[in-house]
């Protein structure tokens, strides 16, 4: 790197060690501490052809280097201080952000938002803790009466603040991994012709013979920045051909892993079949979409919203012809996904960080209920000593490296 100025770009030959040149390049030196891994980092800027990189690749190779581990950028960072392991994980998410709620939550994690509040927490309880400690020193003296009130209040602080933060993640499930919408309905009813209007190309079979929606097919959207994967199966009804009976089981598989079922009717022709088999199932929700209503007049769709109204949590009347009502279902999509969830507040990004939490949890609540019960000192320092370190793994403090390889495996390589 001593050739190249620090986080300077400069443009130059790339030669192979038999001094072939294999590309025109950029190059860039970031001497350490400034890079990201805080090591001596120096990056080429390609032209990106398979055959350019694969060269260059063969190049540095046979002069010593390796190709990086998934996650050994981040994993490099995490064990050099530069990032603690829950913004290290921000990182992953970023680089496989689906949706806008999900980019936002990572840049959150990644400037230390959920790190700052778990510190904190985490700091509290080693005051505490540490006050504690002192006393176990002096067996015959009582806390006093004021800063054992201080000892409980911070405790019941500490607990507060892990809930709310397990609250928000589990309110948030929907807005954070996105939402199965499964269409559902009787064949013709207009449910592939509502999917391509949604995904916006065609995908699914369109024709206008009952039944040839066989199987069912998905495709993954962002609607108001979250992930909504619509799912368009076969048309609900008795059937003797076999290969649609199948087409038909799989629409009840779907039903069964939907968040929100669009239960599509023909406004012309309105069956409420599907709605009366789902009638027992109040697993998820459901809109109604009277589609079709090009082909009815209006105070007809307002006399079968008015009928259906009570039997799902929308209805709205649609046209896949004339694309009527499709923003309003995406609008109710969203809101949905989204629930009471301010994205803001969003600090806990996955389940082992929300696993970490639980577990600080349940110690600390032992440790506050010992401690209220005027239980020894020892007995209440082991559950929260405990308690700081399911707080500190969140961010990594303490964690062995078979979980860390664990964790850095999923990374994509180069990251
Ligand atoms: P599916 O069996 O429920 O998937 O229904 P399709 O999407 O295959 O639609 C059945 C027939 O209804 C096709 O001929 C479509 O062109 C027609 N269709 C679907 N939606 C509408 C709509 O909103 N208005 C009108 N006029 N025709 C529609």
């Amino acid at each position: 790197t001593s050739a190249l100025k620090d986080r300077r770009i400069t443009l130059g030959r790339v030669e192979a060690p038999s001094g072939e040149l294999l590309d025109e390049a950029l190059a860039v030196a970031m001497h350490a501490p400034h890079s990201f891994t805080g090591e001596h980092v120096a990056e080429l800027h390609l032209h990106g052809s398979r055959a350019v990189v694969a060269a260059v690749l063969d190049a540095c190779v046979a002069l010593g280097a390796r190709l990086a581990e998934p996650g050994e950028f981040s994993r490099r960072a995490f064990l050099n201080r530069r990032l603690d392991l829950a913004q290290a994980e921000a990182v992953a998410d970023l680089v496989a952000a689906s949706s806008e709620v999900r980019r936002k939550l990572a840049l959150r994690q990644l400037q230390g938002g959920l790190s700052n509040e778990v510190r904190s927490i985490r700091d509290s309880l080693v005051d505490a803790a540490a006050r504690i400690e002192a006393h176990l020193d002096f067996p015959d003296e009582e806390i006093p009466a004021v800063a054992s009130n201080e000892l409980s209040q911070t405790m019941a602080d500490g607990l507060a603040r892990l809930a709310s933060m397990l609250k928000t993640f589990e309110g948030t499930r929907m807005a954070r991994e996105g939402i199965r919408v499964v269409l559902a309905g009787a064949p013709n009813a207009g449910k592939s012709s509502l999917f391509n209007e949604l995904v916006g190309r065609e995908r699914a079979i369109v024709t206008p013979h009952p039944g040839t929606t066989r199987d069912t097919i998905e495709s993954t959207l962002e609607i108001g920045g979250v992930a909504v994967t619509i799912v368009d199966t076969a048309g609900v009804r008795e059937s003797a051909d076999s290969v649609e009976q199948i087409g038909i089981e799989r629409t009840w598989a779907e039903v069964e892993n939907a968040d929100v079922v669009l239960v599509v009717m023909d406004a012309e022709t309105p069956d409420d079949s599907t709605l009366k088999s789902l009638a027992d199932d109040q697993s998820c929700q459901r809109i109604i979409l009277l589609n079709k209503c090009d082909l009815v007049p209006t105070d007809q769709t307002e006399l079968l919203k008015a009928r259906f109204g009570a039997q799902a949590t929308t209805v709205i009347a649609c046209s896949a012809l004339t694309r009527q009502g499709l923003e309003p279902l995406e609008t109710a999509l969203r809101d949905m996904a989204m629930g009471s969830a301010a994205p803001e507040e969003m600090l806990v990004a996955n389940a082992r960080q929300a696993t970490c939490l639980r577990a600080a949890q349940a110690s600390l609540l032992a440790a506050s209920a010992s401690f209220s019960a005027g239980l020894s000192g020892e007995l209440v320092m082991v559950d929260l000593r405990d308690a700081i370190e399911h707080v500190g793994e969140v961010i990594g403090l303490g964690i062995g490296e078979d979980i860390l390889d664990r964790i850095f495996s999923t990374f994509c390589i180069g990251k």
